[in-house]
């Protein structure tokens, strides 16, 4: 398979194949992220890509998955985005699922149609970076939408019958707002009601803008137990009709796997008792981004 630079993929994509159509992050200014820095976003050759399915058709054929990367795959004019999943669905019919990170404004720019038309044609998840519901910290981060428009584009991606994943990230508004910045994402998910939310804790990376911040002391990473305290409200501001609340990513000191709606309280009274230090949590060597 042909890949430039890192790619990038949910943990839930681990068994799957991963398709590079895109190089880099059409967005590529939020500040707390490193992955594609100094990577110019590009959309790769038709032939490339091509040539890339028939390869994942003759060498993979035991793989269910498959995941479009990089950054913003959504982001891709539609006759392109049809073409590959036509291809895709010719070549490797046994594929059950294909998915793909999609931002905000780029599930906003596609009509309801469109990505209905994507579904029908195998798209099954988009998976969204939220962060953060708040929206002073959705500025300060500089995510490029408002909780407004996140809301919407989520409930766009339920609405055309495609599964909704979202990421909220621990930490990301630093310790005095971090309740305000709990309580708003909680709110910003019950509005989106996905069917799967990804709860990541922030690590800082020393080639970001927040990376910056943080030497120079603008910007003051979150510890225990206040990570807890912000899971803890996260959570309970949480109100999902079914689905999973999973922080078990790596960068985790708790992982939680809530089934939503009924789990919810014996998670909370888990939350707690890790706050009383009754918990062991994940030892800060093991956390990885
Ligand atoms: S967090 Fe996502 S949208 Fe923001 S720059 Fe990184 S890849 Fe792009």
């Amino acid at each position: 398979m042909n890949y430039e630079g890192m790619i990038i993929r949910p943990p839930s994509e681990a068994n799957s194949i991963l398709l590079q159509v895109t190089v880099g992050c059409s967005h590529n200014k939020c500040t707390f992220c490193g992955t594609y820095k100094g990577v110019r976003f590009k959309i790769k050759d038709e032939a490339i890509i091509d040539k890339d399915i028939q390869y994942a058709a003759e060498n993979f054929p035991f793989l269910r998955r498959l995941f479009i990367t990089d950054g913003d795959a959504l982001i891709l004019p539609q006759p392109r985005l049809t073409g590959i999943l036509t291809r895709i669905r010719e070549k490797m019919p046994w594929i059950q699922r294909v998915g793909l990170y999609g931002n905000a404004k780029s599930i906003l720019r596609k009509s309801l149609e469109e990505l209905q038309e994507l579904r029908d044609l195998g798209l099954g998840i988009v998976y969204l970076g939220l962060e953060s519901g708040d929206a002073q910290v959705l500025r300060e981060i500089r995510k490029g939408v408002s909780p407004e428009r996140m809301i919407e584009a989520g409930q766009k991606i339920r609405a055309a019958g495609i599964k909704l994943s979202v990421t909220a990230l621990l930490g990301i508004a630093g310790p005095e707002r971090s309740l305000q910045h709990a309580r708003a994402t909680g709110q910003v998910l019950s509005a989106m009601d996905p069917n799967y939310v990804g709860v990541l804790t922030l690590m800082i990376l020393p080639n970001t803008e927040l990376g910056d911040k943080s030497e120079r002391g603008e910007f003051h990473l979150m510890q225990l137990p206040g990570l807890l305290r912000e899971l803890r409200e996260m959570l309970f501001y949480t109100d999902l009709t079914r689905g999973l609340f999973l922080s078990n990513h790596a960068s985790n000191y708790l992982a939680l796997k809530v089934k939503m709606p009924s789990e919810k309280d014996k998670a909370l009274a888990l939350i707690d008792k890790a706050l009383q230090g009754d918990v062991r949590l994940r030892p800060e060597w093991s956390r990885a981004l």
